[in-house]
């Protein structure tokens, strides 16, 4: 892989960019795009996430996983669902995974199992994870510490934490953080948060089609807007490009070991 950005987590899959998938894939690769990560939803979201894949294997690598939003009282049967997608092919992680109680806090109880036996797979198949954690950083950190925080690797994806979360994180030597067109907001404070970390600790993604970055803010997301998350990277820790796209490359191939 030559020096570029890669987009850690985005859903390039959905349906919001039917009408110009192809384009906004070329759109990435032409500025400088080197891969892009997808974390899957749910078990509507695998056929598509796999044919993006599939019609690109060198530029977009998928995890599997069922989101902690899309937990309920199927929750069993949709985990078996995921689950068997692991034989269809190799994926670069465990995602989307985690837990959400800001849009329904009702499931927590399933959102526990189902969280906790996806880290499971994760150190059962040696492969990262993709954390989605909103609201519930206490509950994520308990289920990491019940499954075994020494034998799991990740990203805490969008990571929008406080100081004490981010030392909590850090204690973790195998979790890194995910960074996204948040910190660009005008209202955020995850700049003087990650300040708090050294740049190796750091994961560039855009999470499209959600979270554009500034300019773009309220409008879809798309990969080749990492671009404005990168350029504020290298302003908060003073650093030029070329170093946010050397560092925050090597710390995703290190992480996600079989992209390359
Ligand atoms: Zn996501």
């Amino acid at each position: 892989m030559t020096q570029g950005l890669i987009d850690t987590h985005c859903h390039l899959y959905l349906e919001e960019f039917d009408s110009d998938r192809e384009e906004a894939i070329i759109r990435a690769k032409e500025s400088g795009i080197e891969a892009l990560l997808l974390p899957n939803v749910d078990t509507e979201t695998i056929d598509r996430m796999l044919d993006l894949a599939d019609q690109h294997p060198d530029f977009a690598f998928p995890m599997m996983g069922l989101h902690p939003t899309s937990v309920d009282g199927d929750y069993a049967k949709n985990l078996a669902k995921t689950e068997s997608a692991w034989a269809k092919r190799s994926y670069c992680g465990v995602g989307e995974i985690g837990i959400d109680l800001y849009w329904d806090k009702s499931w927590l109880k399933e959102q526990k199992i189902v969280f906790e036996e996806q880290l499971r797979w994760s150190i059962d198949k040696g492969l990262p994870v993709a954390i989605h954690t909103r609201d519930a950083f206490p509950e994520v950190f308990d289920s990491i510490h019940k499954v075994g925080a020494n034998k799991l690797t990740g990203v805490f994806h969008s990571f929008s934490g406080n100081e004490e979360e981010l030392e909590e994180i850090k204690k973790m030597p195998g979790f890194l953080i995910g960074i996204n067109g948040v910190i660009t907001f005008k209202n955020s404070r995850l700049s003087e948060v990650i300040i708090q970390t050294s740049i190796d600790h750091i994961l560039l993604e855009t999470d499209a089609p959600y979270l554009a970055p500034v300019p773009y803010r309220g409008k879809r997301n798309e990969p080749l807007y990492l671009w404005k998350t990168a350029d504020k990277i290298a302003s908060v820790y003073g650093i030029t490009l070329e170093e946010v796209i050397k560092k925050t490359q090597k710390n995703a191939l290190n992480l996600f070991r079989n992209i390359n």
